[in-house]
């Protein structure tokens, strides 16, 4: 086995004991694998060893692979024969990162999820410039729940104003939230973060305002995806803990 197999399955095997512990099903958690400033290569063996969603942070370098990924997918659905339409779409790309307006076009014609939407703009954008024969953009609000400074996203209180806003948007649909909190110093501080993001959706959620309910909450990343879970994460983003460590600086 290949070191992104083992770790791919040393992280499943984390999501699963961390439901456990925390009384939830293993099936209610998606694991995200992050493949920022990873190549082409790297997802084909995830993708082989049964990992379907990818997160993506830089619009072009992500574009590139999925375009790589997709005409793969479509040499292999030739080579045996079956409909390629059905091998492409077994996979599925998050939009992770910052999204700039002159970007909006490009995510929002190869991406199939934004996970870090904090702009009524940037999501008008979207929706008017998703093609019309994909499905709907699949949308998360970015909130910034502890003020860090070096991040995007929307303060708490501006939250259900922008999901409310998200629901009229003929080509997107409104899926959940998204938080990357600050590294805590153990546990339960960042349970604690986690759960203001839990809150944040709960209330969003039981107060009637969306016709939808969210059934996405983005949460939890290599170093606290348990902590996340425990929160009541329904998707950790992983990276590190399949990939490897990143020489880049990324955002
Ligand atoms: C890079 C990144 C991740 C993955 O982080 P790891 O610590 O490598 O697991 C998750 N979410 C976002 C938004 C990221 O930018």
């Amino acid at each position: 086995m290949t070191t992104i197999v083992l770790n791919l399955q040393r992280v499943r095997e984390r999501i699963t004991t961390a439901c456990v512990a925390a009384g939830r099903d293993p099936a209610c958690v998606r694991l995200l694998a992050v493949s920022k400033t990873f190549g082409a290569d790297a997802v084909m063996e995830a993708l082989l060893a049964g990992q379907r969603a990818f997160g993506e942070n830089y619009i072009a370098e992500g574009v590139e692979k999925i375009l790589l990924l997709r005409a793969w997918q479509a040499g292999q659905g030739a080579q045996s024969g079956e409909q390629s339409g059905a091998a492409a779409n077994a996979l599925e790309w998050h939009c992770i990162g910052p999204v700039q307006s002159n970007k909006t076009r490009l995510v929002a014609e190869h991406f199939d999820w934004v996970q870090s939407v904090d702009r009524l703009k940037i999501a008008q954008r979207l929706s008017e410039q998703r093609p019309p024969h994909l499905p709907p953009l699949q949308i998360c609000l970015q909130v910034n729940v502890d003020g860090g400074v070096n991040k995007s996203g929307l303060t708490p209180a501006d939250v259900q104003a922008l999901a409310q806003e998200v629901t009229q948007l003929p080509r997107l649909a409104l899926r959940g939230l998204m938080a990357i909190p600050e590294p805590a110093i153990n546990f339960i501080a960042a349970c604690a973060l986690h759960k203001r993001v839990k809150a944040i959706f709960d209330h969003i959620n039981s107060s009637g305002v969306l016709p939808v309910p969210m059934d996405t909450l983005s949460l939890g990343m290599t170093a606290d995806l348990e902590a996340a879970i425990h929160a009541g994460s329904t998707m950790v983003r992983v990276g590190t803990a399949i990939f490897g460590g990143r020489s880049r600086a990324t955002g």
